[in-house]
């Protein structure tokens, strides 16, 4: 008897994976194998010749359920067969061999049940459709089962659906308890003569094709186990089929070809320490909020003079939200839209704080663009929607139609009247936050609104007309796939946003989903790519990672990035960054609900806006460090030139981790410009951190909510 492997120890801390290639006969299998026809079934070992427990379906599934794999062939006698799983109740004796698992349960699947395991079943054939009282049996065994007609044997596609449904399984699973799961692979059974070329009828070689496109699906569900842990895989066929054969025909009859089965098993080491998880931070500034500290003796006024000139935004932050959405890290509160009274005392604030700034402004100070963001502005009532604009004209001269203003909303409040508002006061770029057109998907996300709402809204967007939509999509869902991803993806492009942001899902420290144990789905970086490569071959530009532009649009702000917070910016309003210089202050950085309250309280207490309490003065250093991520992460790339007129010093000498980067294949330096590869764009929030200085880090890593 051959024992090569303790189950005792594997149904200790190991994943299990049982696939079975159903009717997969064993010389198909080793001749591919050979010819190297499925490298990735090749990446586990070799077949073992085995003995099949059954020759059909259902009788060989069940000798293997109850621990009777395949054995091999040249095993004469049943006490030398191989024993991972053990009955107690079989009448060969009730002590299990060595490193076998005892069981006592009907099958080994019950067993594991009862010490801990989640058992899913993903069935392919129909004695695994439960729509029928036979096809129920099996399945029983397991605390969950499935079965879709996508799954079934007469369906090209078959492997690829299983596979998807077992990873978002797999995504959705409890992370303390061990998985088992098993897999019947449906694609080599009968008929499989569609993976020929304009064949008619299932052969040896349509059996050969059937079983190399299930190669190429079964990459990703070991991968997938891999993120998940230890696992041990059972992989085998149940039995053979015949194709003429000595005049033999399919299975459910004895052959050799039906009787003779390849069988493996191995294990698939956990590599998530080996994979790099590429979401650490989103860069979107430089340094983060979060190394803002308590700053004194510092006034505006010595520092409006680094306004001089038309380099400057101007921000106007509106922190009410109807609902906190569970991923939100931004400074909002939810449940103000009643409280019209607040929101006008804020927004007369806001107008004190406005007129402050402006009186202490030199002459020769002029804004080259302007956005409201929040929170959501279209939540103000009308009347203070339209004083936010009247602020902006009477104490910065923003004239209608002057300069390009862009205005972020959310589906629920984008109604008719308040668009109409925008359009008559010049409104450029309206900014929609969608995230997805899955309900299960918003659901997940704790969006409170519905795919017919989005839809409507960007109706209302289209039908008044502003020269430039951006859509925001956000794409690693738990549970999302690249199927649920592309069908958000057409729909956005369905009404022609000039620009679509597509943001990975970051599960923050104080957010909604970080309290819930959401996390982000582990295929992010598998979404991120089906979504570029879509937004790529449907008209768009890839401008950043998370930035892509409509080719040919002419409505596109060149200097996008400065929304991002990039150059000067003054902001007035609660929570609202400004950069002033090497100056960058906000009151201090916030989510929960409570401390944003205090906070919103304190600001309409403020008389002062001109003496700055809270944020960071970059040295020169870390003015290289904001160039840097400025220009590689969110620009056309490092201008060397510029780089060395603005530093006295070049870039990649600077910053070595270019040329590390460079012989990765992250980055590519020419003549002129220092820039990120495709790769590298993919891996912005990994490689952009190399940018962060240790006092910016330290800073990070050690901030506290606090309140001034
Ligand atoms: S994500 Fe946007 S809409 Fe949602 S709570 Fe945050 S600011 Fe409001």
């Amino acid at each position: 008897m051959i024992q090569n492997i303790n189950m005792d120890k594997i149904t200790e801390n190991y994943n299990i994976l049982f696939v079975c290639i159903d009717s997969l006969r064993f010389d198909v299998a080793y001749e591919e194998e050979k010819s190297g026809g499925t490298p990735v079934l090749n990446k586990y070992g070799n077949w073992r010749k085995c003995q099949a427990p059954g020759n059909f379906t259902y009788p060989s599934h069940q000798a293997m359920f109850a621990g009777f794999f395949p054995v091999d062939e040249e095993i004469n006698e049943m006490k030398k067969r191989e024993k991972l799983f053990f009955s107690a109740d079989t009448g060969i004796g009730r002590k299990a061999p060595e490193g076998t698992f005892l069981f006592s349960q009907p099958t080994w699947v019950q067993e594991l049940a009862n010490i801990g395991y989640e058992t899913y079943c993903i069935g392919g054939l129909s004695f695994f459709d439960k729509r029928t009282k036979l096809g129920s049996v099996m399945p029983s065994y397991f605390k969950y089962s499935y079965w879709h007609p996508s799954f079934g044997c007469k369906v090209k596609d078959s492997t690829k659906n299983q596979v998807d449904f077992a990873l978002k399984k797999l995504s959705e699973a409890d992370n303390s308890k061990k998985i088992m799961m098993y897999i019947n692979i449906s694609a080599v059974h009968y008929p499989n003569y569609f993976y020929g070329k304009d064949e008619k009828k299932d052969s040896v070689e349509t059996h050969r094709l059937a079983l190399r496109y299930v190669d190429s699906q079964l990459g990703r569900l070991f991968d997938g186990f891999a993120k998940k842990g230890n696992t041990f895989v059972i992989c085998c066929s149940d039995h053979g089929t015949c194709y003429g054969e000595d005049g033999m025909w399919y299975h459910g009859i004895n052959h050799p070809i039906v009787n003779i089965v390849p069988y493996k098993h191995f294990i698939i080491e956990e590599n998530t320490k080996d994979t790099i998880w590429p979401y650490i931070q989103y860069m979107y500034s430089y340094p983060h909020k979060t190394a803002y500290r308590n700053l004194s003796g510092i006034n505006l006024k010595d520092w409006l003079h680094c306004l001089k000139g038309s380099n400057n935004s101007l921000y106007f932050h509106i922190p009410f939200c109807q609902y906190k959405c569970g991923y939100c890290n931004l400074f909002s509160v939810a449940g103000m839209e009643d409280n019209i009274s607040f929101m006008q005392e804020y927004i007369c604030t806001m107008e004190k704080h406005a007129r402050q700034i402006a009186e202490a402004m030199p002459d020769g100070i002029f804004f080259n663009e302007m956005s409201i963001g929040g929170g959501t502005p279209l939540i103000l009532p009308i009347h203070l929607l339209a004083q936010v604009f009247d602020i902006a004209e009477r104490h910065f001269g923003i004239k209608p139609g002057i300069v390009p203003v862009s205005v972020e909303t959310s589906p629920n409040q984008t109604e008719d009247e308040k668009l109409q508002l925008l359009k008559k006061h010049g409104v450029s770029r309206i900014s929609i936050g969608i995230q997805s057109f899955n309900k299960t998907e918003l659901e997940k996300l704790r969006r409170f609104h519905s795919p017919e709402c989005a839809i409507k809204a960007l109706g209302n967007i289209k039908a008044v007309g502003f020269p430039c939509l951006n859509i925001d999509i956000i794409y690693g869902i738990p549970g999302q796939t690249k199927d649920t991803l592309l069908q958000s993806l057409k729909q956005a492009v369905f009404f022609e946003p000039e620009e679509l942001f597509v943001y990975p899902l970051y599960v923050k420290k104080g957010t909604g989903l970080y309290k819930t144990g959401i996390k982000p789905s582990p295929d992010t970086m598998e979404l991120y790519i089906c979504a570029r490569d879509f937004l790529m071959s449907n008209g768009y530009m890839q401008k950043s990672m998370r930035c892509f532009q409509r080719t040919g649009s002419a409505c596109i702000q060149e200097n996008y990035s400065a929304l991002c917070g990039f150059n000067n910016t003054v902001s007035t309003g609660c929570g609202g960054r400004s950069y002033i210089g090497n100056l960058h202050y906000c009151t201090p950085y916030t989510i929960e609900y409570t401390g944003c309250l205090k906070s919103l309280s304190d600001y309409i207490k403020q008389e002062d806006f001109l003496t700055v309490k809270h944020g960071f003065i970059l040295s020169k250093d870390e003015q290289k460090r904001r160039y840097a991520v400025k220009h590689i992460l969110y620009g056309s790339g490092i201008l060397r030139k510029d780089y060395k007129e603005h530093f006295g010093s070049d870039a990649e000498q600077d910053f070595p981790v270019i040329k590390e980067w460079c012989r990765q294949g992250y980055a590519n330096i020419d003549d002129n410009f220092i820039s990120l590869s495709k790769d590298g764009i993919a891996l912005s929030d990994y490689l952009g951190v190399a940018f962060i200085s240790e006092d910016v880090r330290e800073k990070m890593e050690n901030w506290k909510p606090c309140i001034i």
